[in-house]
């Protein structure tokens, strides 16, 4: 493996931000970029990616065309990726080339549950107690040992939105989810009763500064995020909190760029980390309409090494996301008074993120 490259200076403007995966989050990079006078080249494996609508290139190729990925390199300043399951090949490839963030731990860290629960723990942060499963008496076995309580079994790999994920009230139960997902690596969480779901988006840049937006209280539905809301539920304490807790996983993992990490305040006001995605996050995406520098901007700066955005907020906000056939109602939703994002997917599907609204409100609380 040929050593990570690293960015000896800013890249200036008019220079070529790579981005891997043409999604909303690619499309709203690209567009940050944009804004600061940078240019992106967007990288992804299907012809219609809604980014490619707003990119100054864009590359259609598989994540393992290593050929495709020497071409991309070639034309980049510096690269990032919108997803966290880029094959960890594609990412060293990448990252022999040119300076890719964040770093390959960080990826190789939030691609595995296993790994990322005891990273977690080694820092003393606060998790689901958890335990690792790869065997029907394995997962007995883990049930028992977690206190007999309901638990939740997840592949320890490429699992999102709720996908890849069983709840177990018997360790018959948890035996029965693991066969359920064929012989997959999986870990067995104890399930939490928690008070609410908030996360907190950090930023860690080239030179090690570090910025966290204030935390929004998340609602979801069947697994997938419905609304932020900022400020939330969440005392000043807690947010405060929560802002260390992305720091303390930023510096371990000598991070560049934007982080989400996703929290249970439990009933007691106690924060556990569910999970961190090395990327700009949903839950973040209300930065764009209520802070001078969005979340997005944000982790262009620290890709391109430029210095670390303001990430006050100067309104309150609710981010909605709209789902599947929500945006179908599009004409409303622009005359609700609301910051309207639309993605430019060209086909609604169930549950799809099509887009999200912002509706924003003055500022209230010091958080
Ligand atoms: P994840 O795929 O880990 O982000 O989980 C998706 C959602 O499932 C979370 O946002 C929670 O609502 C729920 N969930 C996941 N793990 C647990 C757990 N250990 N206890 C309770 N709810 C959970």
């Amino acid at each position: 493996m040929t050593d990570a490259r690293h960015l000896s200076a800013p890249v200036p403007p008019g220079g070529m931000i790579g981005i891997l995966g043409g999604g909303q989050l690619g499309r709203m990079l690209a567009l940050a970029a944009a804004r600061l006078g940078l240019k992106a080249h967007i990288f992804c494996d299907v012809a219609d990616a809604p980014a490619f609508q707003v990119c100054d290139r864009h590359t259609i190729a598989a994540y393992d065309d290593r050929a495709a990925l020497i071409d991309f390199a070639s034309s980049c300043d510096a690269i990032t990726y919108e997803f966290e399951n880029v094959p960890a090949r594609t990412a060293s490839v990448l990252a022999g080339l040119k300076p890719t963030y964040p770093n390959a731990r960080a990826l190789a860290v939030a691609q595995d549950r296993l790994e990322e629960k005891s990273f977690l723990k080694s820092l003393g942060l606060g998790t689901a107690p958890f335990a690792a499963v790869s065997s029907a008496e394995e997962a007995r076995t883990a049930f028992a040992a977690l206190g007999g309580g309901p638990a939740v079994l997840k592949t320890r790999r490429l699992g999102y939105d709720g996908k890849g994920q069983a709840k177990a009230a018997s360790a018959e139960q948890a035996a029965e989810a693991f066969e359920s997902f064929h012989g997959a690596a999986a870990i067995l969480e104890s399930f939490v009763d928690f008070s609410f779901e908030a996360s907190v988006i950090g930023a860690r840049g080239i030179a090690g500064d570090f910025a966290a937006y204030d935390p929004p209280e998340n609602q979801h539905a069947h697994h997938i995020l419905k609304r932020s809301i900022v400020p939330g539920k969440l005392t000043g304490a807690e947010s405060d909190e929560a802002k260390a807790i992305a720091k303390t996983i930023t510096e371990a993992l000598n991070y560049v760029g934007v982080i989400g990490v996703e929290l249970f305040v439990t009933q007691d006001g106690g924060l556990l980390v569910n999970e961190f995605a090395p990327r700009v996050h949903n839950s973040g995406h209300w930065t764009g309409d209520a802070c001078a520098v969005s979340q997005f901007e944000q982790h262009i700066r620290c890709v391109a090494g430029w210095p670390l955005g303001d990430t006050a907020r100067h309104s309150d906000a609710v981010m909605e996301n709209i789902l599947g056939e929500e945006a179908a109602d599009w004409l409303k939703l622009s005359a609700s008074g609301g910051a309207l994002h639309l993605y430019g997917k060209s086909e609604i599907r169930p549950g799809r993120k099509m887009g999200h609204i912002t509706f924003l409100s003055p500022r209230t609380g010091p958080r």
